[in-house]
Formats: C-alpha cells, structure tokens, sequence
C-alpha cells in the first residue's frame, strides 16, 4: 500500500519558482471533504460543533475554511484567542481548554465571550478572581484516571497526565459553580492521543455520559454539552487502516441513545476538539534534495530540518515520504533522510527505501498539516519556513511568508548591535 500525495511534481516545481522549498502545502479540498464528512456524521446531534485545536495549525487562513462550515477555536493561549478574535470567532465559537493558566488569559477569554473549560477546582477562584464572577457557561476537564483500555490492549495512561480534575473534584466543582450562579455547563475530556481506531470516541463518550447523567441526577445541574475533546488519530503509516468518521458518529450515537436518552437528556449537544484528524494528512512539508553523503550509510541531506517538523526528532514519529516525479519507480534504495541541524536526531525518516534520489528532486513528507508547522522553532538558527495553500482551483496562495534573519533577531531590536546583525 502506498499514500498519495496531493499535488503532482509540476505543480511542486512551479510553486517552488515563486515560493522556494521548504514550505508546508496545505490541500484546500482535503480540508474541505473532511470536515463536510464529519459534519455529517454527527448531524444526528442537533448541537453538535466542532472547535478546531488552534495549536495543531494555528494559521487563519487555514481556520477561516473550517469556520465556514460551523467550526469554532479550541484555545489554550493568548496568541491563539487572538488568531480567534482576528477571524471573527467570539462568543461560543471559543472554547478555552488551557492548563497551568494565568489569570490574564482567563480574563481575556471571557472578555470575548468564550467558553472556559476548567483543567482544575483551585480555578473556580481564579476565574472569579479575573472575571469578578463566574460566566453563566461553564465547561469542566475530567480525567478518570488509571489506564485507558480499548480490548486488552492499553491506549494511554490517564492517571500519569496532567490535565483534569478527579471523579471525587468534579462532583465538588460542579456543586460549587452552581452554588455560584453558573446556570450551564460542559464536561469535558482528552484520555488518548491519536487513536486509530473507531471504538476511541464511542468509549469516552459512554463513560461522559454516565458521569453526567449521574452529575444531574445528584447535583440537579443542567448539563448542555459534552466536549469529547481530540484524539482521533490518522494513519501516518502506510500499512494503517483510518479511521472511519461514520462509524465512530454512531458508536458516539448509540452510547448517547443509550445513556442521556434515557436521562432525560437530549438536549445534550456533542463538542469535539479535533486538531490532527481535521489538519494532518492535508498538509506536507516540501523540501529538495541538496546533498548526498555516502559513509557508514547513506544519507540524503534535504533543506528542511526538524525546525520545520519536529515530530520524527522527538517522538521519532513516522511520516511517509514520496519523491515527487518517482511515485511509480521501485523502492530499492535504502536512506537516512537528515535535516541540517547539528543534531544526530534531525532525521526525517531512518533505512526508509526509497527510490533512487538525485539531487534537485522534492521530497513529499506526508501528514505534517497538523503539529507541523505550529511545533516549529528556530534552534541553530533555522528560520522557519513558509505556508502554502493549494486552492481547489489549483491556484496557489502564500499564506505565511518564510522567516527572515530580521524576525529571528527582532527581539534584540532595542539593542545598538541590532542593525549590525541584519546588515
Ligand atoms: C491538543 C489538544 C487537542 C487536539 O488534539 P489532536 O490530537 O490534534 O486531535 C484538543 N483539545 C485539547 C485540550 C488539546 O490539548
């Protein structure tokens, strides 16, 4: 089996004549199939909304596509409020699932009117103490704890994660808020990350939805929405069945038919916060082969490191990658594709085969539209690269230009030696 990329060599070399490599390509119709599917399969829900993790691909390009289709920001900075503000999603189209959060940051998301999903109960004060009050909506992060089974094989390990508050707090807090006026209120929940599976959802939305129905039938509190948060997975590798949405907007159906039906409940509505299903796979990294070495092994340098996508440095991630011009040649080479950073890390992929490389040819590094780009930094001076989207109409639009020497030094422009370094 093999992954397809989504544009063709000769349209690689003619935006490389204007932008050059490395840039990120986006695919505007991916995203747009994508989010028309998921859509679908939750339009059994009357409420249901999508609040894109701004963090995966924070561009307002890219947001604004989703926007038309309904989707609202999921936030957990202030720069990312205000890629939200920018594009016009306020109100409810925020919902704020920050973590470790000052209270500057709680006070800007409910001065725009945003949804504040709190990660812990010490932060009922904070937020009065921000806001002066509690909001009328109000949204609150569980975790259960212990590992996260699916079957027997164990998908993650809540009890050792950070985020959320205990079943015995939320209980509390729930109790609290709405001593203190909040009148609606979310739960939410992040158990595992990237899961390539359908049966995901459908099992977190079951334990959500026994927690709420026992939250309203003891506290009396009115419950409007469960956010099941990210975590939908896509295959990075090849050999990877996807998930499919219709099946998982079932699995989430029937548990709700089961549970919040029978509650009393249905009026609940479904949030999700997705971030890599809705990105990842409709956005490359294109860099050109410039060096080749032949040691111990051998070794194709290319023009992009990992400052420009840092997942296989550090979880040693897997992302395929297609010569572009060579999708139909046999892969009978065997390379290390490295980065330029001084880093024996910076490798994009390790004994990947590949089809003979010749200097000048574009590498396609599938599935970095999501936790790409956003993840990028500036270590041994690497500048970070550009953002392209490539239109439906196979136009192309520059959404992000290249860093510059001048933005890496920029934060020492109140200093005399400034204009030495950009000269
Ligand atoms: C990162 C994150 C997401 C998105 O996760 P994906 O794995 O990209 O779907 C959603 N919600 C919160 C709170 C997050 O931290």
């Amino acid at each position: 089996m093999s992954k397809i990329p989504f544009v063709s060599k000769e349209k690689v070399e003619e935006i490389a004549s204007v932008y050059p490599t490395p840039f990120h390509l986006y695919d505007e119709s991916g995203i747009r199939k994508n989010v028309e599917n998921l859509k679908k399969a939750f339009s059994w829900n009357k409420g249901y909304k999508e609040y894109f993790a701004v963090k995966a691909t924070p561009n307002p390009f890219l947001i604004k596509i989703l926007q038309e289709y309904g989707c609202g920001c999921d936030c957990s900075s202030a720069p990312e409020l205000m890629i939200s503000k920018a594009i016009g999603a306020v109100g409810d189209d925020i919902m704020f699932s920050s973590n470790d959060t000052p209270l500057e940051e709680f006070k800007m998301c409910n001065d725009l009117g945003g949804i504040i999903n709190l990660d812990d109960i010490t932060h009922i004060e904070a937020v009065e103490k921000a806001c002066g009050k509690l909001p009328k909506k109000m949204s609150c992060r569980y975790n259960p704890g212990g590992v996260f089974k699916i079957t027997n094989d164990i998908m993650d390990n809540p009890g050792d994660a950070k985020y959320g508050m205990t079943t015995e707090q939320i209980y509390e807090a729930f109790a609290i808020m709405k001593e203190k006026g909040v009148e609606e209120f979310g739960i939410h929940s992040f158990l595992c990350s990237n899961t390539v599976t359908n049966e995901y959802y459908p099992m977190l939305a079951k334990i959500l939805f026994e927690l709420a129905a026992d939250l309203k039938k003891k506290l009396g509190v009115h419950i409007t929405f469960i956010n099941l948060s990210g975590g939908i997975g896509i295959p990075y590798r090849p050999d990877q069945e996807p998930n499919d949405i219709f099946v998982i907007g079932e699995g989430v159906r029937k548990a709700y038919e089961e549970t919040l039906i029978p509650a009393g409940m249905d009026d609940v509505s479904i949030y999700t916060e997705l971030g890599r299903y809705m990105m990842g796979p409709y956005g490359a990294l294109i860099t050109k082969a410039i060096n080749e070495k032949h040691t111990h092994k051998e070794y194709i340098g290319v023009d992009a490191c990992a400052a420009n996508l840092m997942r296989p440095a550090i979880y040693g991630a897997y992302h395929h990658i297609t010569v572009l011009g060579k999708e139909n040649e046999p892969c009978d080479k065997k390379y290390d594709v490295t980065g330029s950073l001084c880093e024996n890390c910076d490798k994009f992929a390790v004994d990947r085969m590949l089809p003979e490389i010749d200097m000048g040819d574009y590498l396609f590094i599938h599935d970095a539209g999501a936790h790409g780009f956003s993840m990028g930094y500036n270590y041994n001076g690497k500048l970070r690269s550009s953002e392209i989207l490539l239109k439906e109409d196979g136009s192309f639009q520059l959404i992000r230009r290249a860093e510059t020497a001048e933005d890496y030094f920029a934060t020492f422009d109140c200093f005399d030696f400034y204009n030495d370094l950009i000269k």
